[in-house]
């Protein structure tokens, strides 16, 4: 159980103003995982452009994140699609702190790049967080 005031800071250390988080679970070979919930109520259509609050279905998935201190941290999220009443077909949430179909956070892309062009793709896969498959679709959107 994660209590409120423990909800409170581990959102404000997260530090993603998309989203909130409602639980954390801590495994010694793992690492933190830490639920979250988009704060949003509602979209927009990607399509049209309309606020849609008409929740379709929930997708939650676990991506990584920056690690706190030695420890790895997993965020699960929650992209939901909404349904569109305009074009009364369902889309799925754009974040900004994360791009659809990724398994990392933009902030963990951006510090990983960085790591690579002061070093190389092979060392910085060797510490475990991101693979070497990883590393080169983060180079590839960055090109
Ligand atoms: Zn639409």
């Amino acid at each position: 159980m994660t209590n409120k005031k423990d909800i409170k800071i581990l959102s404000q250390i997260l530090d993603i103003d998309e989203v909130k988080v409602i639980s954390h679970s801590i495994y010694n070979e793992i690492g933190i995982i830490l639920r979250t919930e988009p704060i949003k109520l509602y979209s927009v259509c990607p399509s049209c452009g309309t606020e849609s609050h008409k929740l379709h279905q929930n997708h939650r998935h676990i991506i990584k994140d920056l690690p706190f201190g030695e420890k790895p941290i997993f965020l699960e999220i929650n992209r939901r699609q909404f349904k569109c009443r305009i074009c009364k077909k369902p889309f799925s949430e754009e974040f900004e702190f994360a791009r659809k179909k990724r398994t990392y956070t933009n902030r963990l892309a951006n510090k990983i790049i960085q790591e690579v062009l002061e070093n190389d793709i092979h060392s910085v896969a060797s510490r475990g967080i991101v693979t070497t498959e990883e590393i080169e679709r983060m180079l590839k959107r960055c090109i």
